[in-house]
């Protein structure tokens, strides 16, 4: 027997399948593998078994061993990793990895095994008691604790009796060992209790129709109308009938409340697939998905890779989020994996939110997916009033302050009468950027070419690109000035702000600096859900998915702010935005109120969305796109040159350039677009970077597989080129 290997080296020429003879027992297509690879050994997996080679097979090296008993790669991802190859034109190796948590594969971590004693059930148990010479105390008790209270561990027995009387009492077999897996469990305590409710009309209806649509479902529900209710009942049909389950939620901080909710109705049922667990953690409950034990998959964007089998159900929660593209390679798509994975399974895929996608919405209406609409907040309560302050004005009327009258007016409402409120802003950091009044310089990054922040807890200027810090200057670095002014505000400063206006209101903060830790999101939100605090005070990582039914007030402090960047997809973000954060207060049976500052009052977006219009929003950006050519109507394609050398980069992006050129030339009348040019951030983490733009019409397949190709060609040991399809962020 022979069996193909891909060995598991992410470099391009390796990419091959490797032959190697099986001697041994227990190799299974999907298995990993030890190998001997050049003159060392390398760990591969195999992707197929056959009778024969084409090799000299005097040549053809033997498997060394088998990594795990039951193979750790499926049968279906072992399909989905080759469709993946080919369509995102990547290694095999770089596919399969997504399938392992990493530590897995470097095999750093292993099963944590407990032993336990429990007495031999064969021989009675007065017989063994009465057999004992005299004097044998510690014997006789560990008999009798273990006649008492059954299997326990041996470290608790050798800590209560003599360490010698264990090991005699197993020579007598009068006790037997026995040895366990334990499962290191993250956030053990998480469990919320199971609101069993009676579903409304809503929410049944959309049950109903997810359950019976052979394609897609789209819901479409208002923030607030209880479609993570809908998600636990067709999750619970779908264990009923045996099968499994995987729940995506777009941010790692969303996760331990979807778990808790989970593990209130499903208990055990559910493994968390989470970057931010020890590996330990992740191991233990990889294998519990791998091995059956748990159904239920819940996490972020690459848990839709969970090692699960018989998958009967996949919902992708807040489907119209950015994370759900990866940004290293592979640059997969999650909805595309996901199509996959229930295509072959003949699995459920339903996607919410209440701002979709319009890709997603125009394939709604297109009739792609089924549609379903959830109008109502389950409270029966309006959607909160928004009230636009116009910051124009306060500028005008010489309020120096970031937070507008008619905020602070509310604020002070809601913290007298006990509510809660909860302050977005999009920077994070005490202040943007800092000047030199006498010449203008700003500080900027060494490594970036963006200006750096100042976070004042720490002191330091920090790069948000790189994570590089640099102390505080004292003076200005180029002209020796010491007027150094901040501009900008970021959550840092506003939490000072917020202290001196209300001293006696307690204030959390939650933005990637103080969410650094395993659990830091957790506890920020665990405590604000208890009411431990008065603000919270945050980036869009608050804007998501959070249910405070305390939370009656929402303040947007820079609603414009990504407005102003030159992505298509800027007003949709700002649509998006926008809602969700709105939707975060006014949830139980306080009616909530936003208050959205902005310095332009009259963009037709703001009017939109404080008036919650989707559709009337889905329809204008709808016929823009159709009419400037942009997604859905064609695709932006994006070739990325990246190099420390900055004249390599550019000889390369000439190349790229000019053969992505000859392919623009035999196709011209598809293209919208065809340029080449520095990227936005031109240099990041000290890489110099260009790229080839593009924007593609109709059936369009074959250019973009001739570009990917020409990207794979380019990339060498100095220069990553790297192709991208509708990207998230165009930076
Ligand atoms: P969404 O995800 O649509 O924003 P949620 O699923 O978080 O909404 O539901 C909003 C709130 O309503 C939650 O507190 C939830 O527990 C509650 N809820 C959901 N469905 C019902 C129901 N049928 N009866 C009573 N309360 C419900
Ligand atoms: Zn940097």
């Amino acid at each position: 027997m022979y069996a193909e290997v891909i060995i598991d080296l992410n470099a391009l020429e390796l990419d091959r399948i490797f032959d190697y003879e099986v001697a041994i027992e227990g190799v299974e297509p999907g298995s990993r593998v030890i190998v001997p690879f050049g003159k060392s050994k390398t760990e591969g997996f195999v992707v197929k078994l056959k009778s024969d080679t084409e090799f000299d097979k005097s040549r053809v090296k033997k498997i060394i061993r088998v990594v795990d008993d039951v193979p750790a790669i499926t049968k279906e991802n072992l399909l989905l990793a080759n469709k993946m190859r080919l369509k995102y034109h990547t290694t095999y190796a770089s596919v399969l990895r997504l399938f392992l948590p990493s530590e897995m594969r470097t095999g750093k971590v292993r099963k944590k095994m407990v032993t336990f004693a429990s007495l031999n059930s064969e021989i009675p148990y007065e017989e063994m008691i009465n057999s004992l010479r005299k004097g044998a105390d510690s014997q006789k008790g560990v008999l009798e604790y273990l006649y008492a209270n059954k299997k326990t561990k041996t470290a608790d027995i050798n800590n209560m009796f003599s360490p010698s009387a264990l090991p005699s009492l197993v020579k007598r077999n009068y006790v037997v060992i026995i040895k366990e897996q334990e499962s290191r469990s993250p956030y053990k305590t998480l469990l919320d209790f199971n609101a069993n409710v009676t579903l409304t009309n809503e929410q049944t209806n959309a049950v109903n129709v997810c359950l019976n649509s052979d394609k897609p479902t789209l819901i479409h529900g208002v923030t607030g109308s209880g479609k993570t209710e809908v998600y636990l009942r067709l999750i619970e049909d779908t264990i009923k009938q045996g099968k499994t389950a995987i729940m995506l939620v777009p941010e790692i901080s969303l996760t331990p409340q979807m778990l808790g909710r989970l593990r209130g109705r499903f208990k055990d049922n559910c493994a968390i697939l989470h970057s931010g667990l020890s590996a330990g953690e992740k191991f233990d409950e990889w294998w519990r998905l791998r091995s059956g034990e748990a159904q239920i998959a819940v996490g972020a964007r690459s848990a839709i890779f969970a090692p699960v089998e018989n998958l009967g159900l996949i919902i992708i929660d807040e489907e119209h989020d950015g994370s759900y593209e990866s940004e290293t390679t592979p640059r997969y798509v999650t909805s595309e994996v996901a199509l996959f994975r229930s295509k072959y399974n003949g699995a459920k895929l339903v996607m919410g939110s209440a701002t979709p996608k319009i890709e997603s919405y125009v394939k709604a209406t297109t009739g792609e997916y089924s549609l379903v609409e959830m109008k109502e907040r389950v409270n029966g309560k309006p959607l909160p009033e928004v009230i636009i302050a116009d910051m124009r004005n306060e500028v005008r009327s010489g309020n120096p302050s970031p937070f507008s009258s008619a905020l602070k007016y509310e604020l002070e409402t809601a913290l007298s009468e006990g509510n809660q409120a909860i302050i977005f802003l999009n920077r994070r950091g005490y202040s943007q950027k800092i000047i030199c009044k006498e010449c203008g310089y700003v500080a900027k990054c060494e490594h970036c070419d963006v200006a750096l922040t100042y976070h004042r807890d720490e002191n330091v200027l920090k790069c948000h690109y790189c994570g590089a810090l640099y102390a505080m200057p004292t003076g200005c670095v180029e002209c020796g000035g010491i007027n150094i002014n901040y501009s900008g505000t970021g959550t840092q400063k506003i939490v000072d702000e917020l202290s001196k206006l209300y001293p006696n209101a307690k204030i959390l903060r939650m933005d990637n600096d103080t969410t650094q830790n395993k659990e830091g999101h957790h506890k920020i939100l665990k405590e604000f859900g208890e009411k431990k605090a008065d603000i919270l005070v945050g980036t869009q990582m608050i804007a998501k998915g959070h249910d405070f039914p305390s939370v009656t007030l929402v303040g947007i402090l820079d609603a414009d702010m990504s407005l102003y960047f030159s992505d298509y997809r800027s007003t949709e973000r700002t649509f998006q935005l926008i809602t969700q954060v709105a939707g975060r207060c006014g949830r139980a049976n306080k009616p909530g109120k936003v208050v959205l500052q902005t310095f332009s009052p009259k963009h037709p977006v703001l009017n939109l969305a404080t008036n919650y219009d989707y559709k009337g929003f889905f329809e204008k950006e709808k016929s823009l796109r159709m009419a400037t050519h942009f997604p859905p109507f064609a695709d932006v394609v994006r070739i990325m040159v990246e190099s420390s050398d900055d004249k390599l980069a550019l000889e390369v992006l000439k190349t790229v350039y000019f053969s992505c050129k000859e392919v623009y030339d035999k196709n011209y009348n598809f293209f919208v677009y065809f340029n080449k040019m520095k990227s936005p951030v031109k240099r990041m983490k000290n890489k110099y970077r260009y790229q080839v733009l593009a924007r593609i019409n109709g059936n369009n397949r074959q250019i973009i597989d001739e570009f990917y190709e020409i990207s794979a060609k380019n990339t060498t040991k100095q220069v990553l080129c790297y192709l991208e399809v509708n990207p998230s962020s165009l930076i």
